[in-house]
Formats: structure tokens, sequence, C-alpha cells
């Protein structure tokens, strides 16, 4: 625990607003230096938005045996495992439904307005068509097969980022996050680390936003309200329903989840958007502390989700 004098930077990454927060501000440049690396690795690794990503590549090669690098393998087991604890709610083979849906560019360049296309419904080829050895670090990518890892892939950057800013301080504590995927890492503040419970992970901080207090873990927040486009008179957002290939229909605009590392709070907090009805008795089962905003506006809190104010919400491992 340390007094609440804390360093901050803000930047951005990986197309979102990033913030790294360091409770002994002398070691802020290191911790942002080693961060800014971690990134620019996972960029290179797991993009689906350049053409020079290892990602990219593997997507271009389908039906081969194609090695990959340790940071890859790491990314692809990560959204392997996320789909196989949520019965494939959060899938990585959505890469195609995101792009057809016209989520196929940073999110800055997609244009917020369009005419309209033409949606089709088809189930997304499945997770369970990858194949994928750990030990050998090789993944076959069936032809048809887009594998996009932007769910795990950029909340798995914030862990592995935290981890190496700790460890390039060689003391301290830190918080990174990646556009709402948050984790932290080391010592932490007198009364852990605040963390503000928005919509939208833009939103200044305020006394009017609920604060929980983390010490370890991560939380992340997922949502159908700011990655949210318009295609004719259809309104479109970034979080795809494995059953149909299209944006869910969910009675959920946004789930903020806490859990024991970003990666499971985000694969929860992707999964209960997906699941829809069925997510508050899913995360309830893991013993996950999380806050549902329903479309109706109403604010659902479970599994000692704090009810208001600031307190703290324990993270669970998944
Ligand atoms: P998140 O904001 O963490 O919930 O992740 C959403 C991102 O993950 C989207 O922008 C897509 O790139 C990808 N995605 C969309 N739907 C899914 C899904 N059902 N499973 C896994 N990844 C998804
Ligand atoms: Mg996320």
């Amino acid at each position: 625990m340390t007094a609440n004098v804390l360093g901050v930077a803000d930047g951005r990454a990986l197309g979102c607003s990033t913030r790294v927060i360091v409770t002994r501000p002398r070691s802020l440049a290191t911790a942002s230096a080693a961060v800014d690396e971690v990134l620019a690795a996972i960029d290179l690794a797991a993009s689906r938005f350049r053409d020079d990503s290892e990602l990219s590549r593997l997507n271009a090669s389908p039906d081969r045996v194609v090695g990959v690098s340790p940071l890859l393998a790491h990314a692809i087991e990560a959204a392997l495992r996320g789909a196989e604890l949520t019965g494939g709610a959060v899938d990585p083979t959505v890469g195609s439904a995101v792009r057809l849906a016209g989520y196929d560019a940073d999110f800055d360049a997609v244009p917020r307005e369009g005419a309209a296309i033409r949606l089709v419904a088809r189930r997304i080829p499945g997770w369970k068509a990858i194949q994928f050895s750990a030990a050998q670090r090789t993944v076959v990518v069936p032809g048809g097969v887009e594998l996009d890892l932007g769910a795990t892939g950029k909340a798995l950057a914030s862990d592995l980022a935290a981890a190496a800013a700790l460890q390039a301080m060689g003391g301290g504590g830190v918080l990174v996050n990646l556009g709402g995927d948050i984790a932290v890492a080391g010592e932490h503040p007198l009364d852990g680390w605040a963390i503000q419970a928005s919509e939208d992970g833009a939103t200044p901080l305020s006394d009017a936003e609920q604060t929980v207090s983390i010490t370890s873990g991560g939380v992340a927040t997922s949502g159908t309200t700011v990655r949210r486009w318009v295609r004719g008179a259809t309104v479109l957002h970034h979080i795809i329903d494995p059953a149909t290939g299209l944006p869910v229909d969910t009675c959920w605009r946004t789930v903020t989840v806490a859990a024991g590392t970003c990666v499971d709070a985000n694969i929860a907090s992707t999964a209960a958007v997906v699941m829809g009805e069925r997510a508050p008795a899913w995360l309830r089962a893991h013993g996950l502390a999380a806050r549902l905003v329903h479309v109706d506006g109403s604010v659902h809190r479970l599994a000692g989700w704090p009810e208001t104010g600031k307190s703290k919400a324990d993270p669970t491992i998944l």
C-alpha cells in the first residue's frame, strides 16, 4: 500500500485512448516506456487493421500449418479459452462478420454514417474450426475463416503491459487502462485503485459516476453504445452474435466486470453482452462482480458489485 500521490500518463494506442498510472511518480517514464513497448508488440502481432501484422498474414494463409510468435500464440490461446469458458458466446472467428457489418478499419476511420448495406444472417464458423497447438505454436485457420482478437487481445495487452511496467520499475504499482480494459499490478494506493464505471471510457472523472476500487486483477467494460455506426436506417455496433453473425440484439447496452485478470474480465463482459438475458445467471455462477446497464437505462449489480458510492469489488478468478 502507498499514499495517494500518483503519476499519470495519457496516450493513444490500439485504436483507443490509454492511461498509465503509477504509485511512484518518479517511475512514470519507465512504466510508460514498458507499456508502449508491449502495445507496439501486440499491435504488430494481433491487429486486424494492418496488412503487415502477424494476424493478417495468418488470416491470408488459409488451410496451412502456420508457426506463430509466442505473443500471437498467447493471444490465440486466450481467445480460444474465452470461447470455451463462454460456450462460444465470445469467439475469435467473428472476423468476417465484424468486417461485413462495416467495422473494417481502425474505428477512427469507420464512417459513422453511410449508405445501406446488405446484411445476411449466417452463423459464424466457430472456434472449434481453429486448429491450435500451444506446444508447437502452430495454427491452422480454415479457408473462409477470419480470426479477430479484438476482444481478448486488447485485454491481454493490458495484463501484459501492467506486468511489464511493474518489472521495469522494479517495485511500486501500476494501472494500465486501454479504452476501458484495465489491469493493475504490484502495490496499490491506500484505498485501492479507484475505477469509475462509465458507459463511455472517455467520460471525465466525476462524482456523479460510480467508482469501485480493486487491489489486483482487472476490470473490463463492453458495450454497444460507443462503437456504433449507421448504414441506411440500420444502427450497427461491434459486438457480434455468433448465432447470426450480426451485431447482437441484446438487453444490455454496457457491462463492466471485475476479475482476476483483465482477460477474464473482458471474456465475461463481452460474453454478458452476447448472452443477454442469460448473462446474470452465468456471471453469478462464476462469482464475477458485474455492473450491467439495461437498454432501458436501469443498472443491475451482481455478485458483490457495490450498490452505490465508493467501495470494493473484489476480483474473482474465472
Ligand atoms: P470488447 O469491446 O472487449 O467486448 O470486444 C469487442 C471486439 O471484439 C469487437 O470490436 C470485435 O473486434 C470483437 N468481437 C465482436 N463480437 C465478438 C464475439 N462475439 N466474440 C469475440 N470477439 C468479438
Ligand atoms: Mg474489451
